[in-house]
């Protein structure tokens, strides 16, 4: 009986940013408990790699492009879908940025303002362009990528901007969830420790900080995408049917100490 809560048969699932890493790793976990997926990518090769590899797994997938900082092109590919008689019933607010390593002081106004757009503005487009039809339908599971970095403040790297970033996805979560909760839409957020990602694995400079950031985890180890993804499916499906405005550590343990 309660394995079935987990299955989002039927669903559309959109998942911005879904061609790699994690959001590629929700959407193949959606895909696999049942939902037909919609991947939202800026590059039209990314979202095709990532459609790709969820059709050779057997999943109904399609790729879209789409900038998550142009609230037009997302007001307009839920409309589309809602158009076509299949709204979105499940949104993955998955796409991020996340540079890192400059101090406060030396952060450029453009820094600060890409990372606002995408991380903070991205999110909010998206959860009103497809809430909107949520709402109308009374029914609805959005699940944010949030970060244990929307709690604590990383060392060694400074990262002001993304933390603030993270902090203010986890508060548009409680406050949406509260808003929406009596239309039938459940907003919930993971916050993940370091994943390893290509948000992670390209920079360079994180080679010498990982031995700090392990030590700094009661569990001694970075996570898996899949490790995102299994919460992420949980807080989507109705196995999550009483969680709403929850931010749900998954980490390692990391915010313990
Ligand atoms: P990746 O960089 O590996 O993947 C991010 C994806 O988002 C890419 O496909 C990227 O596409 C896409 N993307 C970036 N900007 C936009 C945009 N403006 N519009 C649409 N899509 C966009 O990141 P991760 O998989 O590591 O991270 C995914 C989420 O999880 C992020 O929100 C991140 O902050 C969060 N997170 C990650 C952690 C980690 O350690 N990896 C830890 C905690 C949270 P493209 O590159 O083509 O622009």
């Amino acid at each position: 009986m309660q394995l079935k809560r987990f299955r989002v048969d039927g669903e559309l699932a959109v998942v911005t940013g879904g061609g790699r890493g994690i959001g590629l790793a929700c959407a193949e976990a959606l895909g696999e408990a049942g939902a037909r997926l919609v991947l939202i990518e800026p590059d039209e090769k990314s979202g095709e790699a990532g459609r790709d590899a969820l059709r050779a797994k057997g999943y109904e997938a399609e790729a879209l492009v789409g900038d998550v900082t142009s609230s037009a092109r997302m007001n307009e590919i839920a409309d589309m879908l809602a158009a076509r008689g299949t709204p979105a019933t499940i949104l993955i607010n998955n796409a991020g940025i996340g540079e890192s390593g400059v101090p406060s002081e030396n952060v450029t106004d453009d820094a600060w303002l890409r990372m606002m757009n995408v991380n903070v503005n991205g999110v909010f487009w998206c959860s009103r362009a497809f809430g909107r039809h949520m709402i109308a339908g009374r029914r609805g599971a959005i699940v944010n990528l949030g970060s244990m970095s929307g709690t604590i403040c990383n060392r060694p790297q400074p990262q002001t901007p993304y933390n603030v970033s993270k902090a203010a996805v986890h508060h548009m979560t409680h406050s949406m969830a509260a808003e929406w909760a009596p239309h039938g839409v459940r907003v919930n957020a993971v916050a993940p420790t370091y994943i390893e990602t290509p948000m992670v694995n390209a920079n360079p400079a994180n080679r010498d900080r990982i031995p700090i950031w392990l030590n700094d985890t009661p569990m001694g180890r970075m996570g898996q995408a899949e490790e995102v993804a299994s919460a992420v499916l949980f807080l989507a499906s109705d196995a999550a049917s009483l969680m709403t405005g929850a931010v749900v550590p998954v980490d390692g343990g990391f915010t313990c100490w």
